[in-house]
């Protein structure tokens, strides 16, 4: 099931009149995104735009249906737009949804109301590395999480440290856990299925620029 239902209406704080808002989210790519897909609806008529790339052709979205008891969403696979730092826009007009109709009034929002609802579900490619420096020397895991800002990352069972852990409840004894603390980046390499840790290099193949294995030359 797709994500957008486990998502909220967000709505515009003031009465713009005949102005469209635009609803605006910055994310950054955790690591290489192997799949993206944006799940949107509306009430009103929306227009979505990824790094200024229209997503999709349709018209009129997300099309008509008695609001009062369904509303469409749509599915668009976004992955090829997807860059490291990404910018969503959503411009949501006055549609069929506006109007004074009041039997056609959601119990959650007003007849009235421009609101727009959306999941964007990104699927991460596996990246296994291999620590070369450092106490960890040798093992290997998969990144867990990009640190951009630090240059760290963090790697699943690798550079664990033990952690007091707070009690959260009067049942709960706290007590130590063991975490992975964050690597620097120059302590790690990308493994590469052919010939083990390797370095990154990249090769272009018609506009897209894939990630590849300075040894062998094969796709990471
Ligand atoms: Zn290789």
């Amino acid at each position: 099931m797709s994500n957008i239902f486990k998502a909220e209406f967000i709505r515009q704080n003031e009465d713009l009149d005949t102005v469209c808002p635009v609803f605006r989210k910055i994310f950054w790519a955790e690591k290489k995104v192997r799949k993206a897909t944006l799940s949107i609806s509306a009430l009103g008529f929306y227009e979505v735009h990824i790094n200024n790339n229209r997503i999709g052709k349709f018209i009129f979205a997300p099309g008509w249906t008695s609001y009062r008891t369904r509303l469409q969403y749509q599915n668009y696979n976004v992955t090829k737009y997807l860059e490291e730092c990404n910018t969503i826009d959503i411009a949501v007009g006055t549609g069929r949804r506006r109007h004074n109709r009041k039997d056609e009034e959601l119990p959650f929002l007003k007849a009235d109301e421009i609101a727009v609802i959306s999941a964007l579900t990104v699927e991460y490619e596996d990246d296994t590395v291999e620590v070369i420096a450092g106490k960890d020397k040798g093992k290997r895991g998969q990144i867990v999480r990009v640190i951009r800002d630090k240059d760290r990352v963090i790697v699943a069972g690798v550079n664990l440290v033990k952690k007091a852990m707070k009690k959260r409840t009067q049942q709960d004894r706290g007590g130590i856990a063991e975490v992975e603390a964050p690597l620097h980046i120059s302590n790690v390499a990308i493994v590469c299925k052919k010939c083990g840790p390797t370095r990154i290099g990249y090769k272009l193949d018609g506009d897209k620029k894939l990630r590849v294995c300075r040894k062998c030359g094969d796709t990471l």
